[in-house]
């Protein structure tokens, strides 16, 4: 494809050791020659690997090799760009600037004119654009980012709270997927435009994660009653889980409350009808993330309102609604 380049210099070279794997849609809320010049002039401290015009038209700024400015995510609770209000699991968990790891697109567009819907031939040229960066990461990486809605993104599901209308809630992601071959699932960017589900990762105070924070304080974490999902609550929840297999299959874990390869390993399904001390620990998991587990509480019996705690945070969390937790849904609420 015809790609112009304008080299900007704000970026790192390299990437710190990561390797690229999500691309990050954005909106320039500008004109794409405006656009390029304010990502190549050194005061924006700010930049983007490419810019695609409404005409289809695309510059790179900068190599795939460095890391853009344009996705700066943070470590501090407080901040609007804090990794763990990232509603995709791969974010909260890495917790590192997302910049390291991700290549990012911007669109030319108005939010307040577009909300994010693209040209036709911008839409083309972003397919075409994704395949050949899906191409030199291949050739570059030995890596094969794919094609689903974890690692195509919106800027607004890295950064919710800071950019919710980056690029906006009417880009096409579903339609570019499909355009390049890949499988449509429902997705965490939903949660962002709908009220209809709590957020993985509830920013506000919330009943449902205060009584988590009690029940882990009840078993000696010592955590902020303060209804707010964080890092101290996260690794109490891990902690929980690791007792619960512990004493559900004999695991032997350290409780360190650190998700690790050991954790993972010896996680089992919960389903329907189970009922053992993994079970508690999964509803207070879920309970932590801010999600009603129905009237019986916390009883450790996998009952029908557990299992739509857990296909809702499933549908939330970008994961496979199906209703049975295991590795995959333990591991996002753990991380
Ligand atoms: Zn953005």
């Amino acid at each position: 494809m015809n790609i112009t380049q304008q080299n900007s210099p704000n970026h790192w070279d390299g990437r710190k050791g990561w390797k690229p794997d999500m691309i990050v849609c954005h909106i320039t809320d500008g004109s794409y020659g405006g656009a390029v010049d304010w990502l190549c002039n050194p005061q924006s401290q700010a930049s983007a690997h490419f810019v695609v015009s409404r005409a289809g038209e695309v510059t790179q700024l900068v190599d795939l090799q460095d890391g853009a400015w344009c996705n700066g995510t943070s470590s501090t609770p407080s901040s609007a760009y804090y990794t763990d209000k990232s509603t995709l699991a791969a974010v909260r968990s890495r917790g590192v600037n997302a910049n390291y790891y991700t290549i990012s697109i911007e669109h030319e567009g108005m939010y307040s004119q577009t909300h994010g819907a693209l040209t036709e031939a911008q839409q083309a040229a972003t397919v075409a654009l994704i395949r050949y960066i899906r191409s030199e990461v291949q050739r570059i990486y030995g890596i094969t980012i794919p094609i689903d809605r974890q690692h195509i993104v919106g800027h607004c599901e890295i950064a919710p709270q800071a950019k919710p209308t980056c690029p906006g809630e009417k880009f096409p992601f579903d339609a570019i997927i499909k355009a390049l071959g890949g499988t449509v699932t429902q997705t965490a960017s939903v949660s962002v435009h709908t009220a209809a589900a709590p957020s993985p990762t509830a920013s506000s105070d919330n009943a449902n994660i205060r009584t988590a924070q009690q029940w882990y304080n009840a078993r000696g974490a010592g955590i902020a009653v303060d209804g707010i999902w964080g890092a101290a609550t996260r690794k109490a929840a891990t902690a929980s889980v690791q007792r619960g297999c512990n004493q559900a299959y004999g695991s032997g874990l350290v409780i360190d409350g650190i998700w690790g390869p050991a954790t993972a390993a010896v996680v089992r399904t919960l389903r329907s009808g189970s009922s053992n001390a993994a079970v508690y620990s999964l509803q207070a998991a879920l309970m932590a993330h801010g999600y009603s587990i129905g009237n019986s509480g916390m009883d450790g019996k996998f009952g029908a309102g557990t299992e739509q705690a857990v296909r809702a945070y499933q549908r939330v969390a970008g994961l496979t609604a199906d209703g049975l937790a295991g590795k995959a849904t333990f591991a996002a609420l753990c991380q």
